[in-house]
Order: structure tokens, then sequence, then C-alpha cells
């Protein structure tokens, strides 16, 4: 169906031929970061009755604490937090391969849990997956998980079956990664940087997808990924845009040409990452005009017309990961809606945020509370941000600069109200040994700063005339 007659004459596949977009991510080393921190920038899309929940998972045995982002019944969509300040969400990457090779099932939404379970670090979040994906087998075509903690990112690419392999960004560098593999090189020799299983390189011969006499070098991009999506207009050009948006340099919209990661030409921090995740093409000759066959009119880009939360993850290793680690959430399209910040230190999130009263009633019923969640559930804070966009939808093209005034006015609100917050949280910990202080009075002030955020009440403060320890939460 998808024959090569059917190229761009630029030679990139024109974006109707292939299907959806699946989600879009940028990981920044530390050093590449203004505040210091590991970055990571996610955008989930996806279509249908998605709903958005929010939960802190109480630490159990066996099990960490951790945030969870979840959208009731999906496999591959939910993000995760973890009390290490572990993050992982994943980008869908279709692979070749279309033999199963599994057992008791195989793995799917099990790697991600498990890892915001279990994982203490990013590196041994991948060797978790890479675990499972070899015991058990990856039971859907591919997918990319990105992973990050206060130290480093990594990515990992899993193959239906038995095969994966993971690579680690350089700290002064920048990953952007779309729907389609892009991992090149693959050197398991080399530890520091690279996971994977043993035999990706003969496995791909034996498949006919590689031929050292024809092909030179192992491509790990080349000889797995499905080739309509590697060369699938919609992945070339968010790739292209992300990395021109990095480098300042202009790029041809060639996939074999793109690095694994670009140094950017500056420190990078939360504004530069929302700039690129509501981006549309705007910084690129490729503006991604065309409309689908759906009833509203969006471009798009990086940002589409079924992206259902932006996240971006910010891992800071000098304070304590309560107050350090930040999960910057924008509930629906990054274009419209604003990123508000949820600490990794809160026990509790607000109650328009949660179908159920306990994490554990929300993580039994995953599977099976699915239909009909607007009717079940229309307290739920998301149907606002999902209304908002079905308004804006309507005309997307002369709204949107006055939707991008206001949201822009709430944006810098929030950063400001955040640079005060961040002022008193200094007298939480130590910033010597990073130890946090006054507990209980902390995660209180936390709790009280994210529900105040969304009942438009911040003037979240302490009380300085109580003594340490001691300190009054104010939220009207
Ligand atoms: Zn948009």
């Amino acid at each position: 169906m998808l024959a090569a007659a059917m190229l761009a004459p630029s030679g990139i596949m024109q974006a109707q031929e292939v299907g959806s977009c699946n989600c879009f991510c940028v990981i920044a080393g530390r050093n590449t970061t203004i505040d210091g921190s590991v970055l990571m920038a996610h955008n989930e899309d996806d279509s249908g009755e998605m709903m958005l929940n929010m939960y802190v998972v109480p630490r159990a045995e066996q099990r960490n604490k951790y945030l969870w982002a979840e959208f009731p019944g999906t496999s591959d969509c939910d993000h995760f937090l973890n009390e290490w300040g572990v993050a992982i969400a994943s980008d869908g990457c279709p692979s070749r391969e279309d033999r199963d090779d599994l057992t008791d099932g195989g793995v799917l939404y099990e790697t991600r849990l498990t890892v915001a379970q279990q994982a203490r670090t990013a590196r041994e979040a991948v060797k978790i997956i890479g675990h499972l994906v070899e015991t058990r087998g990856y039971k859907a075509s591919g997918r990319t998980y990105v992973i990050a903690d206060t130290h480093e990112g990594w990515i990992c690419s899993v193959v239906r079956g038995r095969h994966w392999v993971a690579k680690r960004i350089a700290d002064d560098e920048v990953m952007v990664l779309p729907n389609n593999y892009i991992i090149d090189e693959v050197n398991l020799a080399d530890t520091l940087n690279y996971y994977g299983a043993s035999d990706i390189v003969s496995y791909a011969q034996q498949c006919g997808w590689y031929s050292p006499e024809t092909d030179g070098r192992f491509s790990f991009k080349k000889a797995y990924c499905d080739p309509k999506y590697y060369t699938y207009e919609h992945n070339v050009i968010r790739q292209l845009c992300a990395q021109q948006y990095l480098t300042g340099k202009t790029l041809e919209p060639d996939p074999n040409t793109f690095p694994f990661a670009v140094k950017p030409n500056r420190k990078i921090g939360i504004a530069d990452l929302i700039q690129i995740m509501q981006c549309h093409g705007e910084n690129s000759e490729h503006k991604f005009v065309y409309k689908r066959e759906r009833p509203w009119n969006h471009p798009v880009g990086i940002c589409t017309d079924v992206t259902v939360l932006s996240a971006i993850f910010q891992l800071r290793a000098n304070m304590p990961r309560e107050v350090g680690c930040v999960m910057w959430v924008c509930a629906g399209r990054p274009c419209t809606e604003p990123y508000h910040p949820w600490y990794l230190g809160i026990t509790e999130s607000p109650s328009c945020w949660h179908r159920y009263n306990t994490a554990e009633e929300a993580i039994g019923r995953h599977f099976s509370d699915v239909e009909n969640k607007r009717i079940n559930y229309p307290d739920a804070i998301y149907w606002q941000s999902v209304d908002r966009w079905a308004n804006y939808a309507t005309d997307w093209y002369n709204r949107i600069d006055s939707v991008q005034q206001r949201r822009d006015s709430l944006q810098n609100q929030l950063f400001e109200r955040h640079a005060k917050f961040e002022k008193i949280l200094k007298r939480f910990f130590n910033p010597n040994t990073q130890e946090a202080k006054h507990r209980d009075a902390l995660e209180n002030l936390l709790n009280a700063y994210i529900a105040g955020q969304y009942r438009g009440k911040t003037n979240v403060v302490p009380d300085e005339s109580l003594p340490p320890g001691h300190i009054r939460v104010s939220c009207d």
C-alpha cells in the first residue's frame, strides 16, 4: 500500500499515508540546562475519550511512592515520577517485526509500572525493562521508553518479541524523539552509554534487515524501524523543528542526517521546552498546515489536535528530591494550556484530579472502569480543559492569538509565584547536605500549593511567627 511512488518530492513520506502521531519527547542532559537539572518533556498524543487523573501512590512493601498521571484503560499512555526522582513515559515506535515471541502473554503496561514501583535510577529502569522484554517478550510492535533521573537521561527502544537497545543521553546534549527509532550505532561493550539484547545485530541479519556487505556499519534505527515511519513526514519535521530550535541551525529534512542528540547553542530551561512542545512548525519552512478528517482546524505539529497531556519533568540533584523534582503538568494542548508545577513531595493530589479516594482503588480498576468516564465522573477538572479545547478548535486559526495572550499571562503568573515559592522552600532543607527539614510541615505546604493553583488561590505562605516545624499553611 505504501509504495515508493507516494514519497513526496523531498523524499519524505506525506503524512496522510501513514497514520496518526503517537507522542513526542525531549531529554536535556544536566550540563545543557540553566539550573543543572535533567529535563524531560513529553507530549502524550491519543484519540478517543481520554481522561487524565493524577494520583499520589503511597509507598508500600516492595513498592516506591510515585506520582501517577493516569489515563484509565490505556497500556501505553501513563506517566510516572517515583520517590527516587525516576520519571518514565514513552513514544510509540513501530518496528518491522511481525512475529510474536511471548511468555505468559508478554509485557506492555507492566514495563513502566515496574519501573515506577522498583527503579532507583534511570539506569536501573533500563535494566528492568530489558529484563522484562528478554524474559517475557514485548507484545506490541515497538516503543521507546523515555526515562530520566536527577543525573542522567536514557531512552530504551523495545521491539515486538525479545529485542531491545538503550542509549544514554550525554550530559552536554539534548535528545529529540518523534515516533520512530532514533538509536543509530550500538556499542554494547560501552556499558556507560548502551545496554541491549546481545543478539541485536545478528537477529537483524537473520531477518534480512541488515547486511554488513551492503549496509556497512550496523544502525539500529535503519534495521528495526518500520520504514514508512522512518521517513514519515510528521516524524521528520517534528525532529527537525526541535533540533533547529535548540541549535539555531537550519537542517535538511532527511532522517539519515539527524544526530541522535544535539548540543544546544545556549543553556535551556522550562520555557524553552514549552516553546518546543507547543510548536506547530513555526520555525521551519514546513508548517504543518494540512488538515485531517476531523471536525476542527488545528495545524498538526509537535503540539497536535490529539495531545492530551504535556509534561515536563524538572529533576534537580542539588536539593532533596521532594522539592528538587517537579512535574510540570499541561492538561491538554500546550499551545493553549499552561503548565502547573507538581512537586514530588506532595502526599495527596487535589480531589478534582482523581476518580477514587484511594490510589489502591485506581490501580485495581485501571483496566476495568473505562466506559462513560465523563458521565460517571462529571466533576473531574480535566473535562474543563477538554471543553476549552473543543471551544478553541472550532476556529483555531482566528482565535489562537488571543488565547495565547491569556495563556502566556497565566503562565507568567505561575512562573512568578513559583519563583517566590521556591525561596520559601529553602527554609525546608539544608543546602549543604540536601537534607529536608520539618517534613510534615513541608508536605502540608506542598499539598496546599498544588491545590491552591487549581482553586486560583496561590498565596500559600508559611507563618514565620511560629517556630520551625510548626508552619501554618494558608491557601485562602
Ligand atoms: Zn497546538
